[in-house]
């Protein structure tokens, strides 16, 4: 079963109203019902998938959930591989043989026709440092593979499918309603034109069976959330010869400690004592890849962004790497002792003495206060 975002399957934004989800919900499940499209692998899928993401955004605690931590909210466990899985009815087993009952019940052990596999999604999170630098990760990943004891035939080894009785290898057959005379898919054989005497005793018929596949995946470097990789055949198993599907490794990226990405952009806070910047000085600072020194000249403000070019990510589509931000956070000092305190008392007279301008940005700011006082008092006196 895909993994697409539930809006995206409904076709519907994130703000819609339960109406609109409702209407969109009905106008889908019309289209895709398997009364209008039987023997459509296709469309059983979609219908599958439009009924999910119905029930889930139409439950207003689910939606929330859902919006906050996307499929992770509303299924069993967090993130990672425990995504995957669905209750294990398939849609065959909620429907049954929709004309089976025509027919006065056809043959369950029909052999279909060839379908592609499933794709999947897996989650995968990613520390900065993979992220940026590329790494190798083995994937545990629950899914459809071929039955290695069939090949995928559904049939007991030794045994073939048969030529379908209903049809006569047809697939189609001739139903007389009233005066009408109907062409339908085989109900016996599903279409395929054979059946399956004698089932696989370790699939029993399906071709295929659930597993955990491990599965190493190279992620190049640079990556970044919402990154989807795809890994063409590596998806659930086909249905009788037809081809696997691919599995879409979603990436997200989590955070860091020190560094915060923006793109090919990474920023950091650098910590400084108010003695440093105000006398100006050197700084080590990290970057990912080690660390550099930052001369920070006299007089630097907090706040103030040194950028490190070229010492940021180097983007996964190519192109140049983006830089680092360093950004200046000057620290008030605490647990002064007694003499410290005098220090910082003479220090602070010694300002306050001097005819020179110490404080660059006080002035300004003090004038802007000033500007908002003398509007307000204004607008009073018209109202007044
Ligand atoms: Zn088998
Ligand atoms: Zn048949």
């Amino acid at each position: 079963m895909s993994k697409r975002d539930y809006y995206e399957i409904l076709g519907v934004s994130r703000t819609v109203s339960e109406a609109e989800l409702k209407k969109a919900y009905r106008r889908l499940a019309m289209k895709y019902h398997p009364d209008r499209n039987p023997d459509d692998k296709e469309a059983e899928e979609r219908f599958k998938e439009v009924k999910e993401a119905y029930e889930i955004l139409s439950d207003p605690q689910k939606r929330a959930a859902y919006d906050q931590f996307g499929r992770a909210g509303v299924e069993g466990g967090m993130g990672g591989a425990e995504g995957f899985g669905f209750g294990g009815a398939t849609f065959s087993d909620i429907f049954g043989d929709v004309f089976g009952d025509i027919f006065g019940g056809g043959s369950r052990s029909g052999r279909q026709r060839a379908y592609r596999g499933s794709d999947l999604q897996y989650n995968l999170d990613l520390t900065l440092e993979e992220a940026v630098f590329g790494v190798e990760k083995e994937l545990d990943i629950p899914t459809l593979v071929t039955c290695e004891v069939c090949h995928g035939s559904g049939a007991r080894p030794g045994t073939s499918p048969t030529t379908c009785q209903t049809c006569h290898g047809a697939g189609q057959v001739r139903i007389q309603q009233g005066f009408f005379s109907v062409q339908q898919t085989c109900p016996t054989c599903r279409g395929a034109g054979t059946v399956i005497a004698e089932p696989c005793t370790r699939c029993h018929g399906e071709g295929r069976v659930r597993e955990h596949k491990r599965l190493k995946v190279k992620i190049p470097a640079g990556v970044d959330t919402g990154d989807r990789i795809r890994l063409a055949g590596e998806g659930e198993a086909g249905v009788n010869g037809g081809p696997p599907g691919d599995l879409f490794v979603q990436v997200r990226v989590l955070p860091h400690q020190i560094f915060e990405r923006d793109g090919a952009d990474l920023y950091c806070d650098v910590p400084v004592s108010f003695a440093t910047v105000a006398l100006g000085g050197e700084l080590e600072v990290p970057t990912l890849d080690g660390k550099l020194l930052l001369k920070v000249p006299p007089g630097t403000q907090t706040g103030k962004l040194f950028r490190m070019r070229g010492k940021g990510v180097k983007p996964v589509r190519g192109g140049p790497p983006g830089d680092l931000f360093c950004r200046i956070v000057v620290e008030t000092p605490v647990n002064l002792t007694k003499e410290q305190k005098t220090l910082l008392r003479a220090f602070a007279d010694s300002l306050a003495k001097s005819d020179k301008q110490h404080s660059p940005q006080e002035h300004g700011w003090l004038d802007g206060v000033k500007g908002f006082f003398d509007d307000l008092k204004s607008r009073f006196k018209q109202a007044g």
